[in-house]
């Protein structure tokens, strides 16, 4: 095998977050309302002033939805076509990823998946070379349709398959089936996912600060606190909530002390007695790993923590 060096910098190349640029594969069975859900996180990164790129793998579906989606998505999105991105097209979304950040750096990725496709595959192509160089925390959204799971339709084979390997999962159309049955439809989906934070709602409607929680150092930026509150159709209100950890815990004393928040969402840096570590939670799971390098101070020791209100 011959190999030639490839010049991965480029002197005007920006530099990646601190924390990764955030990406999110948004998967679910048919009908589900993916792409609703992918239009709402356009807007809401349009509503914030950051660069969303949404990579797109609607395999075999009607065209509306996409032209609708490159209208507002602009430059950033992107069609994969001719396969399916968990299994066939693995390494031209790798490839359509690595271009992206090359050419408009975006600040948050999406990649919606095909009704067929299985997220945790997916998901893998994160963590690939070179792309996991300038990609931060990923993870699997699996929308699920509230009448669908209410009729008992389609519920073994990929749709299970999806909903266990979600990281969260979104029960979306609760408008359209009766609101005491709400809780049966959740312990439905909670059978497959055990640990993955369920969160309902209406056209996609979600509180984005559930899939992209702000940093510590991005909840005190002005730009935020401007942000008009654009979602009238949640069921659940969510809170975002600064927590400061003492130097020196354990990681150990750390999971105990977050564990019972019970927080769809951790995030942040501690300085723990076995180091600086970069804590992320999604429901139960907290993760602990290495921190990236060069550490704004001011970033040092605080979580934000996502709650139900
Ligand atoms: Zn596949």
């Amino acid at each position: 095998m011959t190999t030639e060096s490839t010049a991965m910098s480029s002197p005007n190349e920006s530099t990646p977050p601190v924390l990764g640029v955030p990406a999110l594969v948004v998967s679910g069975f048919l009908g589900a309302g993916k792409t609703t859900l992918v239009k709402h996180l356009i807007t809401d990164a349009q509503e914030r002033g950051l660069k969303l790129a949404v990579v797109s793998n609607e395999f075999g579906e009607l065209g509306i939805d996409k032209a609708l989606l490159q209208e507002a998505g602009g430059p950033g999105y992107v069609e994969l076509e001719g396969g399916c991105v968990c299994c066939q097209l693995t390494n031209e979304l790798l490839e359509t990823l690595q271009n992206l950040w090359e050419t408009i750096h975006p600040d948050r990725i999406v990649v919606e998946t095909s009704g067929v496709a299985l997220p945790f595959e997916t998901l893998m192509t994160f963590w690939r070379e070179p792309i996991t160089e300038w990609v931060g925390e990923s993870l699997a959204v699996v929308v699920a349709n509230a009448e669908q799971v209410a009729e008992g339709r389609d519920l073994e084979g990929t749709f299970e398959q999806q909903v266990s390997s979600a990281d969260i999962v979104v029960l979306n159309k609760v408008d359209l089936v009766p609101e005491d049955s709400l809780g049966k439809l959740e312990d439905i989906l909670q059978d497959m996912a055990p640990d993955a934070p369920m969160i309902q709602s209406i056209q996609g409607q979600i509180d984005t600060t559930v899939v992209f929680p702000p940093t510590s150092n991005q909840t005190i930026s002005p730009k935020r606190t401007s942000k008009p509150e654009l979602i009238p159709h949640t069921h659940e209100a969510f809170e975002s909530q600064e927590l400061s950890i003492p130097q020196n815990i354990t990681p150990e004393q750390l999971v105990q002390q977050l564990q019972p928040l019970q927080a769809l969402r951790i995030k942040g840096i501690v300085n723990t007695s076995q180091g600086l570590k970069l804590v992320q939670g999604v429901g139960p799971r907290i993760d602990l790993s290495a921190p990236p390098p060069n550490l704004p101070q001011e970033m040092i020791g605080r979580l934000v923590a996502i709650r139900r209100k």
